[in-house]
């Protein structure tokens, strides 16, 4: 059967750079295409009529994320996807592979399978290359992908083969279960950043009858030239016939390299992750709009761009929305940044088609995804300057008090952990209170899961390593293994504060420690002696909190609603309070504003005084049902608070509409109040 009969229009002199075509069950496919990320069936922030009007020819989504929810019988009851979300075009489906080995949270690695807990409900869910297919093919995505193992670029050449090995016989038996099925299905290279092995993998892979080749692995954290000369070597040894996607990439540049190199199709999450960031791609490189200069700028964002965001809206009003959060800034930003992508891609294609690729390729390499320089410091800087520019990173800044470092937010002026040593006030608040050592050793084989939401300068998540590893160093080999795990995972849109705070170990002395830049490189860091695994979830905590492994404690210190406003809504802690529902969940913040006791309250918290810290007379507890129906010693807030509340001109929760009550209600006849 001939699936995607892929035809090569043109390959262009001087370079590996190829356009070509091929029909899937749904619309023709111009190559080279991206592919924008509908994770959850759908692309963040975007609506299906910009998706096709800026030319998106093939939607990818996450079979890991779809195969949990909305869960196969949806798409089975919906005849697939396309019904479901109402795409008409093509759609890519990931094996899933990819998330089992690099989100958080158990799994094991067996022949016959890849087993991990589900997210949603904690069952095992065994994903074994047929149940892959099975899953993807009721889905009904029009190109498939082989399940494969993924292992970090930096891993050693014996783990690396044995992931590759394992992936060359899973390949195998993902060709059978696809069957006589028309839809697509590719291969995957793997083999980490060895050489020798990547050239084997893609002879064992090619020998196998697939309608493409994917290269695996890259886009964590290996540089962009190791990427680059990794894909030249994989795609000399690619059949010409068939099309290659790299999976995961990249910026306009990586794109620009990569087509240079002979890839065909890329998939990325970037231009709609950092619209959210306010980052635009442009044909004058990055534009960052957190930068003041772009306050009250006139013109549109790129003066190239003919997308709706461009035609209608100037930078200053993208600047604007992006300042105070409104979501349609993210919108807008996200639908220019794809139709950017869309258009580079056919501007490449038409490159290649009339032989001018080289002399385009040339033209676009420095301007493409080149740093934004706009209103950026005078061409002389005097040593003053420059020590003060190192005390400044995208939006914060150094603070220096009584040689304490704080990171001040320079748009909101407010300071993290403002009292005088963050370090202390991160112990005694978090660590302390939430008694983690104590429950640290308690026999259980579960790990003991932390949420750290705000990672910050990591104050909070140092805090409660140094006091583990400390604990765990005075234990001694003695008492041999210590006993429960500790699984910390940090959340963090925005990790300047970390990279700044980094620069200045003299003043962050709780960061003179291999964890925060481990951290920051891989994404975790683990301590085996320690009995440590901490992960970092970057991302927007309204929706990262999903893809985390629920948890036991919660350290909740982000800015203040002034500054990070969409954390301390009612709907937020509705959210939390529904993961939190069914286990047993203390959360410990430094806020004891009646608004957010309220919206905790409101949200089916039972909620407590927690210890005073520097200039505060106390901070709040809260605790799920099933915490508060078990024994403690928290003060919960009793009559004299609620009448408080009630005569407090703040006792809306924060983001409550005018119309809705219930919140009133639950607040009042709360069941601790009784
Ligand atoms: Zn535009």
């Amino acid at each position: 059967m001939k699936r995607l009969d892929f035809q090569l229009e043109a390959t262009a002199s001087g370079s590996r750079a190829r356009a070509g075509r091929f029909r899937t069950p749904h619309n023709e496919v111009l190559t080279p295409v991206f592919m924008p990320v509908g994770t959850h069936a759908a692309v963040r922030a975007q609506r299906r009529e910009d998706l096709i009007d800026s030319g998106a020819q093939v939607l990818l989504a996450n079979t890991y994320h779809l195969l949990l929810r909305p869960g196969v019988e949806i798409f089975e009851k919906f005849g697939g996807i396309h019904r479901f979300m109402s795409w008409p075009r093509s759609v890519l489906t990931d094996s899933g592979g990819f998330q089992i080995f690099s989100l958080p949270g158990s799994r094991t690695l067996r022949e016959e399978c890849a087993e991990f807990k589900s997210y949603v409900d904690r069952r095992m869910v065994c994903l074994s290359p047929e149940r892959s297919i099975a899953v993807q093919r009721a889905i009904g995505a029009d190109i498939m992908m082989m399940l494969d193992q993924c292992v970090p670029s930096t891993v050693e050449h014996g783990v690396a083969r044995e992931a590759m090995q394992l992936t060359h016989r899973w390949a195998a038996r993902s060709l059978a279960a696809r069957g006589e099925s028309p839809q697509a299905l590719f291969g995957i290279v793997q083999g980490a950043s060895y050489p020798d092995l990547r050239v084997a993998s893609a002879r064992a892979v090619t020998d196998m009858p697939f309608d493409g080749f994917a290269i695996g692995g890259l886009a964590v954290g290996e540089s962009a030239a190791q990427r680059e000369d990794c894909t030249a070597l994989v795609t000399e040894h690619l059949p010409a016939d068939r099309p290659r996607y790299l999976m995961g990439v990249g910026t306009t540049r990586d794109l620009l390299e990569a087509v240079h190199r002979g890839v065909d199709m890329f998939d990325c999450i970037l231009p709609t992750a950092l619209a959210k960031q306010g980052v635009a791609f442009t044909s004058v490189g990055r534009r960052d709009l957190r930068r003041a200069s772009y306050r009250g700028m006139d013109g549109p964002i790129d003066p190239d761009c003919g997308c709706y965001t461009c035609r209608t809206f100037s930078i200053a009003y993208l600047f604007h929305l992006n300042r105070v959060r409104e979501t349609s800034g993210w919108q807008l930003l996200g639908l220019h940044n794809l139709h950017f992508y869309m258009q580079l891609m056919r501007r490449m294609r038409e490159h290649i088609l009339s032989g001018t690729w080289l002399a385009f390729y040339h033209a676009q390499r420095d301007v493409l995804d080149a740093r934004d320089r706009y209103g950026a410091e005078p061409k002389h800087v005097t040593k003053a300057q420059r020590r003060l520019l190192r005390l400044q990173l995208g939006r914060y800044e150094v603070v220096v008090r009584d040689e304490f470092g704080h990171i001040r937010d320079r748009q909101s002026g407010e300071v993290m952990h403002p009292v005088h040593d963050p370090a202390e006030e991160a112990r005694s608040l978090y660590v302390d209170q939430s008694r983690l050592l104590g429950r640290l050793e308690a026999a259980d084989s579960q790990p003991l899961v932390v949420w750290d939401v705000g990672l910050g300068a990591a104050a909070n998540a140092m805090a409660a390593i140094q006091a583990v590893e400390a604990q765990r160093r005075g234990a001694g080999a003695s008492s041999g293994p210590a006993g429960r795990s500790l699984l910390l995972v940090s959340f963090e849109q925005d990790l300047d504060a970390l990279h700044l705070a980094l620069r200045h170990p003299k003043w962050f002395k709780h960061l003179r420690h291999a964890g925060p830049r481990q951290l920051l490189q891989h994404g975790r860091w683990s301590s085996g002696s320690a009995g440590i695994d901490w992960l970092l979830l970057r991302g927007d905590f309204a929706h990262c909190k999903y893809d985390a492994p629920p948890p036991d404690i919660v350290f909740f210190d982000p800015f203040s609603f002034k500054t990070d406003t969409g954390l301390w809504t009612l709907t937020a802690f509705r959210e939390l309070g529904a993961l939190c529902s069914d286990r047993v969940v203390e959360l410990f913040t430094y806020s004891y504003s009646t608004s957010v006791r309220a919206a905790m309250l409101a949200a089916g918290f039972y909620v407590a005084k927690g210890i005073g810290t520097g200039p505060k007379a106390e901070t709040t507890i809260a605790l799920s049902p099933r915490a508060a129906a078990l024994p403690h010693a928290h003060r919960l807030l009793g009559a004299d608070w609620l009448g408080k509340w009630r005569r407090s001109d703040s006792r809306a929760p924060f983001g409550a509409s005018a119309g809705e009550s219930s919140w009133h209600e639950a607040v009042s006849d709360h069941p601790q109040f009784r």
